[in-house]
């Protein structure tokens, strides 16, 4: 499945319910610009590696380029494409001052020493250290990206470019400029969106919550959902899942995950596959993974009342259509998962300033717009008698065009 079709196929699903210039779909069709790097490594034994890399600038209409970095076996460019268009919607939905960008390199980092991993970090900055700066396109981390990971880039970049704003890359440690909150910002983010529009999709005050992913983004989630008084009943990682109807502590599995590399042999609790795990009987399903996983295979099987993408990606668009029939809302990626860039969109601004906002204000300003949002895309779905996905894109796509035009 090709991420960037899914995309496109969104985007057709949209302009059926409403017209849009045809002249502005057709340019969005295609990214403005995307560059390709081979990155040379030379590793600890003595072997030189080359590793393939892609940055995608898919729009800039609304401000600077914006979107993560992945380090990924499967990354390729219809990913990187994908995600960046996606990046340039939820800046959009998020009325955010940025455009849509993704980078990603080809890697298992799992197979690679911390000294290699720098390397790849940096050599992956010396390639792209022209094309990108605090005014044309600002990376972020993604899937298999850390803080220290965005604080070697930003090292790197500093060196090249001589800019000391920090304000290049955004998920950096807060020691090196990063921001509060960012580290629970997307997690939370989708919390807040779930939050404010609980009532409008009649769930109950303690909601049950199955997990797939438990990465920074699932595993905060996981954490944000039990302290609020729901209950995570199955939560996986890439090797495994768990199970226990009376709910789990994501604390104790995250140090345990931790101590053990996965989930995989985790004590007492049921043991189930990711595809067990998506079918589950609950009131919200938190997609936090990859792409494509559910699909017109599992679509019609799914038994959540409500799915909260923190995934990008994660729902194919023929999916999208018996979810719809099956009346099954999803609250849409590019919406459930704006928090990390809105953040990170705290964190350029800060840097640029050279401020340092407290938790509290990062927090508070990050809840006021995914609350504001949220009801607007709840509010032109209804309007439009359509999904949320379709109704976020509608939001999205009227700024788009305005700053287009
Ligand atoms: P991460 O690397 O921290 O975690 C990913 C997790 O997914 C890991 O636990 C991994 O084991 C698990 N995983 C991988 N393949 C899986 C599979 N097939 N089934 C079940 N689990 C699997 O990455 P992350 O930053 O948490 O990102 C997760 C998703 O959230 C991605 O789609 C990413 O694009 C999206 N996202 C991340 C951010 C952010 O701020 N990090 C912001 C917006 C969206």
């Amino acid at each position: 499945m090709n991420p960037f079709e899914n995309a496109l196929k969104q985007l057709d699903r949209v302009v059926k319910v409403k017209v849009f210039d045809e002249n502005f779909i057709t340019k969005l069709r295609l990214p403005e610009r995307e560059i390709k790097v081979s990155i040379p490594v030379k590793m600890d034994d003595g072997n030189v590696k080359v590793f393939e890399g892609y940055r995608v600038q898919y729009s800039n209409a609304r401000g600077p380029y914006k979107g993560g970095i992945r380090f990924h076996p499967d990354t390729e460019i219809n990913e990187v494409r994908a995600l960046a268009f996606w990046m340039a919607l939820k800046c959009a939905v998020a009325g955010i001052p940025m455009g849509g960008g993704k980078g990603g390199v080809t890697v298992d980092p799992k197979k690679l020493s911390k000294t290699e991993l720098e390397k790849l970090s940096r050599g992956f900055v010396k390639m792209l250290h022209l094309v990108i700066g605090p005014q044309k396109d600002v990376p972020a981390p993604d899937v298999n990206t850390t803080p220290e990971i965005m604080a070697w880039m930003s090292d790197e970049y500093e060196k090249l470019s001589g800019d000391k704003s920090g304000a290049t890359f955004t998920g950096k440690s807060v020691e090196r400029g990063g921001s509060e909150g960012r580290g629970v910002a997307t997690g939370l983010g989708g919390f807040y969106a779930f939050d404010v529009l609980r009532e409008k999709l009649k769930l109950p005050k303690k909601s049950t919550v199955v997990i797939q992913g438990m990465g920074n983004v699932g595993g905060n989630a996981g954490k944000i959902f039990n302290k609020n008084g729901h209950k995570v009943i199955a939560i996986s990682d890439s090797k495994s899942g768990i199970y226990n109807k009376d709910g789990i502590d994501v604390n104790e599995v995250e140090e345990y995950k931790k101590a053990n590399g996965s989930l995989a042999g985790f004590p007492n609790f049921k043991k189930i596959s990711n595809a067990e795990l998506l079918e589950l009987s609950c009131d919200v399903l938190i997609p936090a993974a990859l792409e494509n996983q559910i699909t017109k295979n599992n679509a019609s099987k799914i038994k959540a009342k409500v799915i909260l993408e923190l995934a990008n990606g994660p729902t194919t668009t023929e999916a999208d259509d018996i979810l719809f029939k099956r009346k099954i809302k999803v609250i849409p990626d590019i919406l459930a998962n704006s928090g990390g860039v809105i953040v990170s969109t705290f964190e350029w601004e800060q840097n640029l300033k050279g401020e340092h906002w407290s938790e509290k204000k990062v927090l508070d300003k990050l809840k006021k717009i995914i609350d504001r949002e949220s009801i607007n895309v709840w509010n032109t779905a209804k309007k439009n008698r359509t999904d949320m996905r379709r109704g976020a894109f509608i939001v999205a796509l009227d700024r788009l065009e305005k700053s287009m035009k």
